[in-house]
């Protein structure tokens, strides 16, 4: 188990009386690679979305008559960004991942369900650890968020990344993970 990332929690997360949905607000899509987007979400205006750093949003979108619902991990980090993101990478005929950027734009609502999620861990201050992760493609993004919070938390922690990606111009977040150095200031603030 590393660093407890995997650990399930005792508690059954989900809310007494159902799940909790939120409709967000597209603040900006800024286009990271040919292939993927970031979605930035306003934070509510009411009760705000709150995250740990590697939890998912599932978003819910009217297709062809029905609800698809996918889920999306959180590229921002909760200590440095004031609102919530996701990072979506097409998929060859998948029908979120080519809707949302073909559709979506600044201003649209989007209705999501309430992070969830196990794959988190906590910081501290005082802690000095060295966090090995791995990712390909897509992947980067749950890794993104802990990333930065690890080293805007925890300033006597490192991480090292192994991320494989088909070629230079698919990696996303490049130029934001070489320019990764602590302390971090917030990527989309
Ligand atoms: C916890 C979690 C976090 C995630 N985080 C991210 C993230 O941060 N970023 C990200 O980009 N993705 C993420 N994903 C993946 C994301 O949820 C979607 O699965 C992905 O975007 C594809 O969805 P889609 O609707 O585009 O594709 P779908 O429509 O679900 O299709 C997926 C593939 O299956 C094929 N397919 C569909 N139906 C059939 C069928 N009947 N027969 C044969 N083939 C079929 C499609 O052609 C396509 O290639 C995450 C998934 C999970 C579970």
């Amino acid at each position: 188990m590393a660093f407890g990332l995997f650990r399930k929690s005792a508690k059954k997360e989900e809310p007494q009386g159902g799940p909790k949905y939120f409709d967000l607000k597209v603040k900006e899509i800024i286009k990271e690679t040919k292939d993927a987007i970031t979605i930035i979400f306003n934070q509510p205006e009411g009760e705000i979305i709150s995250y740990k750093s590697g939890q998912f949003l599932t978003l819910i979108v009217p297709f062809e008559g029905k609800e698809i619902r996918r889920a999306y991990s959180l590229c921002s980090s909760p200590f440095l960004d004031e609102d919530p993101a996701v990072t979506v990478k097409r998929v060859e005929k998948g029908l979120m991942s080519n809707w949302l950027p073909d559709n979506l734009k600044e201003g649209d609502s989007v209705k999501v369900l309430a992070p969830t999620g196990h794959f988190t861990t906590e910081f501290n201050k005082d802690r000095k650890r060295h966090i090995i992760m791995f990712a390909g493609g897509s992947g980067i993004t749950p890794m993104m968020s802990i990333i930065k919070s690890t080293l805007s938390q925890e300033p006597e922690s490192i991480v090292s990344l192994i991320y494989c990606n088909r070629d230079d111009e698919s990696i996303i977040f490049k130029e934001k993970l070489e320019n990764c150095k602590p302390p971090m200031k917030g990527v989309y603030m």
